[in-house]
């Protein structure tokens, strides 16, 4: 049984069903026929940017699903030069060439993209989706037996999922069965979302993908995508507790701070579809069900129900699909260890990212949130490293790959990269000087704009 269906629900009852007999999901909220936002998931109304690494992962658990998209229209990311303008903290990374590795990314909104996944999940023989929300699992006194539903019907299940996101009561649900609540880690990151839809007259624009994250001198960014409407949906947001411009003319004044100038004239010239839609979050959150010695059996947590991340990052749906790998092989193992085989292969996915985002947020971000005295060192290197991504085509490079979760989660650099970055540096700051004397003779021993 799984309760909730959308992004995790969904990806967990495709796992469950090549386990179970029969695969219920309970969802409280009304599922459209076709590709459309839901009441219950405002974030869809926003910018959602599937990684390269989610892409891969949905297609091995839902076999032609990016053909689908793509024949449905969906905005596909070959490794072309003019696809992606990207700029990270303060950086706008050397993405116009021709990238050398196989790179291939899509762009599907969020509704299109939870609306083609659940027509699979539906069409499953064993797998029912029931529109109904549930009120609370059933415990025995010593596992979970089902759920009793929010029409007061009790189901027995095996095993009871929970996808109801980050706003799940399981934290709450376990000290009333006896057991210990998690400790929850939390970056407070205060961010809040405003969103318009866009169309941009033809040939104005030929990037798919326009990022402009947030640095620490601009607590606002931006994010543009171009999706399989033929509409752009272009998301303005802010850290630290600044509010994003809330109007078109905002966003547009927006545009132009943070775009070059080629993509701020094509906003300048858009129109505006429908009204805009606003959304606050908080607070990334892992509730660490891993550190728990004792976990009731009949019953995991899934998706933002165990972490939700920045959201600008872009990376919550991936980091859900690779729960569905790790609920696969817990599956697999002995039915006693399987909270213990979920939770830990989480944990093990979620630190790296969760970690990179933790220093990103609290050194760049304005967020509050414990900070190890390492993050500091750790984020100006990254600093550099992104300075030097500017100009060297491999960095660059490197940094996408990693930044859409392909190759590794871990954000480390290798010491032949990190030397790479020094000369680069290096290099950017002599010619940086030797330009300096030119223009100035008397001032060329002063201090360097650029330290190496
Ligand atoms: C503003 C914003 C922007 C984001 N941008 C991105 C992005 O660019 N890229 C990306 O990969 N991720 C992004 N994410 C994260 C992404 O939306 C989630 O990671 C993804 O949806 C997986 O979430 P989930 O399925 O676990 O939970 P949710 O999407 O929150 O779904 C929970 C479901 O459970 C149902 N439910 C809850 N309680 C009950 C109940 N009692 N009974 C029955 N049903 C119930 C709800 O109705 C809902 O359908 C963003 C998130 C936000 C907030």
């Amino acid at each position: 049984m799984v309760i909730g269906a959308s992004i995790g629900g969904l990806c967990a009852a495709k796992v469950l069903a090549e386990f179970a007999d029969r695969v219920t999901v309970f969802e409280r909220d009304d599922l459209p026929a076709e590709p459309a936002s839901r009441a219950a998931t405002p974030q869809d109304r926003h910018v959602h940017l599937l990684m390269a690494r989610g892409a891969e992962e949905l297609e091995s658990l839902f076999p032609g699903l990016l053909a689908d998209m793509v024949a449905d229209g969906v905005p596909i990311l070959e490794n072309r030069p003019d696809c992606i303008h990207f700029g990270a903290a303060g950086h706008v990374l050397g993405t116009q060439h021709r990238l050398q590795d196989e790179f291939t990314a899509y762009v599907p909104s969020r509704p299109h993209l939870e609306w083609q996944i659940r027509s699979r999940v539906t069409a499953l023989p064993n797998v029912t989706v029931q529109q109904r929300g549930v009120d609370e699992p059933v415990f025995d006194g010593h596992r979970v037996t089902g759920v009793r539903t929010a029409d007061g019907e009790v189901v027995d299940a095996d095993l009871v999922i929970d996808a109801t996101g980050r706003g799940t009561r399981l934290p709450a649900w376990l000290p009333q069965w006896g057991f210990e609540r998690p400790r929850e880690d939390s970056v407070a990151v205060g961010i809040g979302y405003a969103t318009h839809r866009l169309t941009i007259p033809e040939d104005l624009v030929r990037e798919k993908v326009v990022v402009a994250g947030a640095s620490r001198e601009q607590p606002l960014g931006l994010g543009m995508l171009y999706y399989e409407d033929d509409v752009w949906t272009m998301t303005t947001f802010g850290v630290g507790k600044v509010p994003p411009p809330e109007d078109f003319a905002g966003m547009q004044a927006l545009a132009e701070e943070l775009l070059p100038a080629h993509l701020s004239a094509a906003v300048q010239q858009a129109q505006p579809v429908g009204e805009v839609a606003v959304h606050k979050y908080p607070a990334s959150r892992w509730r660490r069900f891993d550190e728990l010695d004792r976990f009731p059996p009949g019953i995991l947590p899934f998706g933002d129900a165990v972490v939700s991340f920045n959201p600008t990052f872009g990376q919550g749906m991936t980091m859900t699909s690779l729960q569905a790998g790790h609920l696969r092989r817990a599956l697999q193992g002995p039915p006693d260890e399987l909270a213990t085989t979920f939770l830990t292969a989480t944990n093990k996915t979620t630190w790296p990212v969760w970690t990179m985002n933790a220093i990103g947020d609290l050194i760049l971000h304005r967020a509050e949130g414990p900070m190890p005295w390492w993050y500091r060192p750790v984020g100006s290197l990254f600093d550099q490293f992104l300075g030097a991504a500017e100009s060297d085509p491999v960095l660059a490079e490197w940094f996408l790959r990693r930044f859409s979760l392909l190759d590794s989660l871990y954000m480390v650099p290798s010491a032949k990269l990190v030397g790479r970055t020094v000369r680069h540096n290096m290099r950017l700051w002599m010619q940086e000087r030797r330009s300096r004397s030119r223009r100035s003779p008397g001032t060329a021993g002063s201090a360097p704009a650029r330290s190496a």
